[in-house]
């Protein structure tokens, strides 16, 4: 099953279709109807599936379809196609996140003939690597129904240790409107490039100060709010005094850390800045444009959730990551999750991703112990 499903590219730039539709047509086999929910151009599509009673809550097992792109990467084989090497499985999607989806799949024959006194509901999302783009129809297809999954566990690979908290993540791209001039003419002009270098300079001063005073939670690595621009473009040439600057800038968020705070911050010194460009040309100004927005997760240890994944995977603690997932948006939508899957995220995104046997087969053994718990 592994091998089949990262045979499919799902960069997410690609459509997902292939894939979601033959795990369709491999549940229709075993009379489990799929209930998919598109995408407004119909080219990506959610999957959901319930497995057992339809009349209680249940366990949801989730995953993303799609994997980040290949391109500029040095593969020693084809990452489309699973190549055994010793006891590993090399393959893009090997470790993040389609031996998994693989293994939950593979076991749906057992699911059907156990007769299962509480439902497992399956469920595969596109979009996650750019964003978390498609959780969210498939949540609100879910709060559509009457009864919602109790749990979530999603397998985002985390050497089948179970994760109950991660940062969350803000994203935005922030307008700067100057005024164009000859550059021997720098009074009769403002300055879009040097407005937006003083907005950064103050977003890298709050990072700062987030490293140096906190708040943080030595479990994340860092333990701190990290905030940091990653791209910019500006001006038109070095005679001109440049009218247009665009920069998007991110932070990853301690789940205690309220990040609306920190937007507020940036957009208060922004303002500070305006009195002295209005004053050259009206129309200057700053504008900002929230991009995405990832919710944090934070489970508490006592949970139901996390209780049921520590003794189906036999670990004996819990860990925290930086790592965004879908994990933050079903806890929002009433959904208590964890996150527990197989390989490493230091395999994933990179040349040569591979998944060690040993962790599908602790994969494997985690559904089965599942199955025993919910079977009639
Ligand atoms: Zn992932």
């Amino acid at each position: 099953m592994i091998e089949r499903l990262v045979a499919f590219d799902t960069t997410s730039r690609e459509s997902n279709l292939a894939l979601i539709d033959f795990v369709r047509d491999y549940l229709d086999r075993w009379r489990i109807k799929s209930e998919l929910v598109y995408d407004e151009a119909r080219r990506k599509a959610n999957l959901f599936a319930t497995i057992g009673p339809s009349d209680q809550g249940g366990v949801m097992l989730s995953g993303h379809s799609d994997v980040v792109p290949v391109d500029d990467q040095d593969w020693a084989s084809d990452p489309f196609k699973l190549e055994p090497r010793g006891d590993r499985l090399y393959a893009r999607g090997s470790a993040d996140m389609k031996s998994f989806i693989a293994v939950m799949l593979a076991r749906v024959p057992e699911f059907v003939t156990r007769s299962l006194a509480v439902p497992i509901h399956l469920a595969l999302t596109y979009d996650e690597e750019v964003g978390c783009l498609g959780v969210r129809s498939l949540i609100a297809a879910l709060a559509a129904r009457p009864v919602k999954p109790r749990l979530c566990i999603i397998g985002e690979p985390t050497m089948m240790q179970p994760v109950i908290a991660h940062k969350g993540s803000r994203r935005l791209r922030c307008h700067v409107h100057g005024h164009e001039a000859h550059s021997s003419l720098t009074h009769k002009g403002v300055n879009a490039i040097e407005a937006a270098a003083a907005v950064i300079t103050h977003i890298s001063g709050i990072a700062r100060g987030k490293r140096e005073h906190g708040p943080f939670d030595e479990a994340f690595d860092p333990p701190y709010t990290t905030l940091q621009t990653g791209v910019i473009a500006g001006g038109t040439a070095v005679n001109i005094v440049p009218r247009e600057c665009r920069f998007d800038f991110e932070m990853r968020h301690l789940p205690a850390d309220d990040p609306s705070v920190i937007v507020d911050d940036v957009k208060r010194f922004a303002a500070t800045l305006l009195p002295e460009m209005q004053a050259v040309s009206a129309g200057a100004g700053i504008a900002f444009e929230e991009t995405n927005t990832v919710q944090a997760l934070s489970a508490k240890p006592d949970e139901e959730v996390v209780q049921l994944a520590l003794a189906l995977s036999g670990a004996n603690g819990t860990g925290k990551v930086s790592f965004a997932t879908e994990g933050g948006f079903f806890q929002q939508a009433g959904i208590p999750t964890v996150i527990c899957g197989p390989g490493s995220i230091e395999q994933a995104h990179k040349a040569d991703e591979f998944i060690a046997l040993d962790q599908v087969r602790q994969c494997e053994d985690f559904i089965d112990r599942l199955i025993e718990r919910v079977r009639r």
